[in-house]
């Protein structure tokens, strides 16, 4: 049986199925089954679908355990030890006395701590948390209370907001009854009685102590004058017209949950309480101001009444449910929709007030967080509402405790629910204390690498250098903005999912009200925080105006990524530093009117010997020193038919090259994204112009596809040998070339490694299109996109080209406005593997350079372990007898390119 005394025994029963926290149920038949059921409904799809996890792919790309192809026993017991691994979620509920948190918190499997532990993953205080307590918390850490927020929970506070708000938006604010704060606000109240009198209308105002609650201490007056003038009370204007339901006053409690203030993140719940009045209402005469059942709703004063009914469902007695409300209005041809539009706007226009003092607090004790650092607070409101008989929202409080207790059945219904709801949202998961901990070490290595403030000041700096630091500005910006986008995008996707009976409000996705708001928020920075308003400015249109999408930004990268290429050509012409860490880089091509025809195709120059370039070529087209182009002509076209190395049908890897280049191919162009004009290219419009342009990328295909990637002293056989190896065993070297390429590499290696092959597709370009300056050409924009993209999201768009699906980079430009050809996209395929193969061979070449292995006639020749051998055949297998190679040579390579490597991250 229920029982009101002992919920812990209720809980127990509640979990195990056995009984239906009602004692009051007379008859089973009584019970509303859909909302008995839903708590176990919920727990049932709980313990069945695994938690949420936003990244799997990522992170099993972390943890060379987890292989993509276990079965499904091996899953559920690397889970189980995973979940062990990981810990538990603890909670501290030391600060609350409402036994269903602890309840909500053991269903939800979290483990209440038995002291008032401060490192708890979830901290639940009733009272108001000190701002020492909240800065003092770790990023992992989730408390119910945002600092700031009394500026709209006292009720004093809150009426001196209202009223100044209401002085600029008066329309927008009409929903809170006028107040005055007394004693400072006596002789306007005064002045607005007299006006009233003249006037000769009669109005009755209530009387409430400032920091008041449960109904203590209100009175009714019909005249001010008698109210006493020096107290310190919130005097408000009386709603003496409310809607009643069979003839009782009633008001709503509305529970409405705030996920994060920078940015605001609203969530209102689909039910609450109606608290009803336990006398029948009768307009206030000065003969019933004093009869207090008849003008308060709260329980605390009518459950005195003898009256007061306790009811057997959420549809009867004093206390009933926002969904029997609803219901009730709608059986009375009332507009609910209106309705509750009309409320989630109250409620929004309330926090828009609430915001500049939440988030200039926010911000002040936790001083490292950005706009993208996950809320270290949450908060669970009770919004207290009343509803006039033209069906109007009237705000009249709003508690930052609301009250938990659980004295009837209908009170555990629905706040078991708001509790659950609003855990489940928040997300808390026990690895983010590891993940969080990883991600302020990379912001603090991010800041180190940052060029420092005085060296921008310094006046050392040439112009060139001024410019790239500028530029490099912009693209932080960009990319922050970015990774703002993303994150908003993955958390909606995530909220969308696990919102349970909450729906978010706010940010709406109705375009215009969002406008309307992101107004409002700029007006209420500008009312409560002048001095800082100016600088909000931006930052409130971008965060929540901003109708940047993730492709545009995408694109102002790459125009950024094409200025910065230009500084840093001219910076590199002063300065003989190269970009890569890697071996050196071909260098750029002159352009040469005599190797005009080197890719005719026609020009079959097949009996060139491998190693032994055509005119000119050696140094154009291979990538790494020496640059060779590697094989003969006869070699390119064979290269060019199969376009594949000896086992790469097996290897996990998609979004090969086309065999041929498709010649002819029908191109439809549009400026769209490309914005700025090509001055260099020949008038579009004209069809001989874009055959010539079409006939140039083809050849640009041509000589892309004879590219090959050089390992540093060996040949293009050993070095194909080489990929084959681990594409072979890829399953070993897959967890290893992930944590090189996503967690040791750091952005700026990263692009060292793209731009090995970015430099050399650049004079391929170069040299095809006889051009020096190639940054307005259409393709080298398309193809500057596609080197973004690998290197979006810190390194994860190359990384995401080696899955089975590795041909999602493709999407940048099916989401896009312009077209591109097959040529261009063909070309785009061919840089993608380039660059595959680039960190791959960089990736072996680090392990080689680290270990100082070397590899002779099937032999492993290390200084060290066997491990390199694995790293080369990773089954321990033999290598073939093509393998050959002079050891000397070998190891002055080695030594050659020790210091580089170490560059890249690998000691
Ligand atoms: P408390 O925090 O003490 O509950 P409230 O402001 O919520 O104080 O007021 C208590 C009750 O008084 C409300 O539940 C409502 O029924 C009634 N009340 C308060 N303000 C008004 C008002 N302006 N007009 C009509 N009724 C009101």
């Amino acid at each position: 049986m229920y029982s009101a005394t002992d919920p812990v025994k209720n809980m127990a029963d509640y979990r195990a199925g056995r009984l239906h926290p009602s004692s009051s149920l007379s008859s089973i038949a009584s019970v509303d089954r859909d909302r008995d059921l839903k708590p176990f409904s919920r727990a049932i799809h709980q313990a069945n679908s695994p938690p949420y996890d936003p990244y799997p792919a990522l992170r099993s790309m972390y943890r060379p355990d987890v292989t993509d192809d276990g079965d499904e026993d091996n899953k559920s017991l690397s889970l189980k030890k995973r979940r062990k691994k990981r810990g538990q979620i603890t909670a501290n509920l030391s600060g609350t006395r409402y036994d269903i948190i602890r309840q909500m918190v053991e269903h939800l499997g979290y483990t209440v701590t038995k002291e008032d532990d401060p490192s708890s993953f979830l901290i639940w205080n009733d009272a108001f948390v000190s701002t020492e307590k909240i800065s003092e918390l770790k990023p992992f850490q989730h408390i119910n209370h945002f600092p700031g927020m009394g500026e709209v929970t006292r009720k004093d506070c809150l009426a001196r907001n209202m009223t100044k708000i209401q002085k600029v938006l008066k329309e927008e604010y009409s929903f809170s009854p006028l107040t005055w704060v007394l004693p400072g606000d006596t002789t306007a109240l005064i002045n607005y009685a007299k006006d009233l009198k003249a006037k000769k209308k009669y109005r009755t105002f209530i009387v409430k102590p400032p920091n008041g609650s449960q109904g203590h201490g209100i009175g009714l007056y019909r005249n001010v004058e008698k109210i006493p003038p020096n107290e310190p009370y919130i005097v408000q204007e009386y709603i003496d017209k409310p809607l009643l339901i069979e003839g009782y006053k009633f008001d709503l409690r509305i529970y409405v949950l705030v996920t994060s203030c920078d940015p605001l993140r609203i969530f209102l719940y689909k039910d609450g309480l109606v608290r009803l009045s336990t006398e029948k209402y009768l307009p206030p005469q000065e003969n019933n101001l004093n009869r207090l059942f008849m003008h308060l709703t709260n329980y605390s004063i009518n459950k005195h009444n003898e009256f007061y009914e306790k009811g057997s469902t959420t549809e009867t007695g004093s206390k009933r449910s926002i969904q029997f409300f609803n219901d009730y209005l709608r059986r009375n041809d009332y507009d609910v929709v209106l309705l509750w539009k009309n409320i989630s706007d109250l409620i929004i226009k309330t926090m828009v007030v609430s915001m500049p003092h939440v988030l200039h607090a926010y911000r002040m004790c936790r001083p490292g967080a950005t706009a993208n650092s996950d809320s270290v607070c949450f908060e669970v409101l009770g919004f207290d509402v009343i509803i006039d008989r033209k069906l109007r929202p009237w705000l009249l409080e709003i508690n930052r405790s609301p009250s938990f207790g659980t004295d009837e059945k209908i009170d555990f219904d629905i706040k078991s629910g708001v509790i659950e709801d609003a855990l489940r949202l928040l997300n808390i998961k026990p690895t983010d204390k590891k993940r969080n901990l990883a991600r302020q070490k990379a912001e603090a290595q991010k800041r180190l690498l940052r060029p420092s403030k005085r060296s921008e000041m310094s006046g050392d700096l040439s112009e060139a250098e001024k410019k790239r630091l500028s530029l490099e500005k912009r693209k932080e910006e960009l990319k922050d903005l970015l990774s703002r986008i993303r994150k908003n995008a993955a958390r909606e996707e995530f909220e969308n999912k696990h919102s349970g009976g909450f729906r978010r409000i706010f940010p709406t996705a109705d375009r215009h009200c969002q406008e309307m708001y992101t107004r409002l928020i700029m007006t209420s920075f500008q009312t409560f925080l002048s001095s800082r308003a100016a600088s909000m400015q931006r930052e409130i249109e971008l965060v929540y105006n901003n109708k940047l999408r993730e492709q545009q930004v995408l694109d102002m990268l790459a125009e950024c990524q094409t200025d910065d290429e230009k500084c840093s050509q001219s910076y590199q012409s002063r300065d003989p530093k190269p970009l890569s860490s890697m071996p050196s880089i071909a260098p750029q091509p002159e352009y040469n009117e005599d190797d005009d025809d080197d890719f005719d195709e026609d020009d079959d120059d097949d009996d060139v010997a491998p190693q032994k370039p055509r005119r000119g070529q050696a140094h154009k087209y291979g990538l790494y020193p020496g640059s060779a182009l590697s094989a003969s002509r006869q070699t390119q076209q064979k290269a060019t038919a199969t376009r594949s190395r000896p086992n790469s049908a097996q290897r996990p890897l998609s979004g090969r090259p086309e065999s041929r280049p498709l010649s002819q191919a029908s191109r439809s162009r549009s400026v769209g994204r490309v914005s700025k004009p090509a001055p260099v290219i020949p008038n579009m419009e004209d069809p001989l112009a874009v055959l010539r342009e079409e006939e140039l990328a083809e050849k640009t295909l041509l000589a892309l596809n004879d590219m090959r990637i050089k390992f540093p002293g060996k040949n293009d056989s050993e070095a194909e040998w080489i990929l084959d190896k681990l594409h072979e065993n890829w399953k070993f070297h897959k967890p290893r070339i992930a944590s090189y390429w996503l967690v040791k590499l750091d952005s700026i290696k990263r692009r060292k490694v793209i731009d090995i092959v970015r430099s050399n597709v650049r004079a391929v370009i170069q040299k095809v299109w006889k051009l020096g300056d190639i940054d307005n050409l259409r393709l080298m924009r398309v193809i500057n996109r596609v080197f973004n993209r690998l290197l979006w999201s810190h390194g994860q768009g190359l990384w995401n080209c080696f899955s089975p699906s590795g041909n999602s980079w493709e999407t940048i430009f099916s989401k896009s406005s312009d077209t591109i050809s097959a040529t261009e996209m063909n070309c785009c395929r061919r840089i993608v593997q380039l660059c595959r193969d680039c960190l791959l061979i960089v990736y072996q070449f680090a392990a080689e350079a680290k270990t100082g292995a070397s590899v002779q006639g099937g032999e492993v020749h290390q200084s060290g372990t066997s491990v390199q051998r694995k790293l080369l055949s990773g089954d321990g297998e033999g290598v073939g007898s093509n393998w050959n190679r002079n050891r000397a040579v070998g190891q002055r390579v080695a030594q050659l390119y020790h210091t580089r490597a170490e560059s890249l991250g690998t000691s």
